[in-house]
């Protein structure tokens, strides 16, 4: 007699928590796939646009005719020079 009274109210809360969950899921499904679809492609691009950013400042080293600024850390070229410092050259930016 006890597990007659105790399987149907089991399957009473089981089939609330599923309409509960039924109802709720479709709404975060939907919204989540629309943020990972929206999202991916953008970090994919993202990756590979700040990849190619990082490649050409490191890879280029200043030139014989271009000089580093101590003042604003810029390669510019030797006409852009102000004057020299014990540190190295400044630009006329930083000079003036
Ligand atoms: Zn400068």
């Amino acid at each position: 007699m006890a597990t007659d009274y105790d399987a149907p109210r089991k399957t009473d809360d089981d089939t609330e928590s599923i309409q509960a969950l039924q109802e709720r899921v479709p709404d975060k499904m939907s919204s989540q796939v629309d943020v990972d679809d929206a999202d991916n492609p953008g970090y994919e691009l993202g990756g590979a646009d700040l990849a190619d950013v990082d490649l050409d400042v490191v890879v280029l080293p200043p030139q014989a005719d271009e000089f580093t600024c101590v003042s604003c850390f810029l390669v510019k070229h030797r006409s852009q020079v102000d004057h020299e410092t014990k540190l190295g050259y400044v630009c006329k930016e930083c000079a003036a």
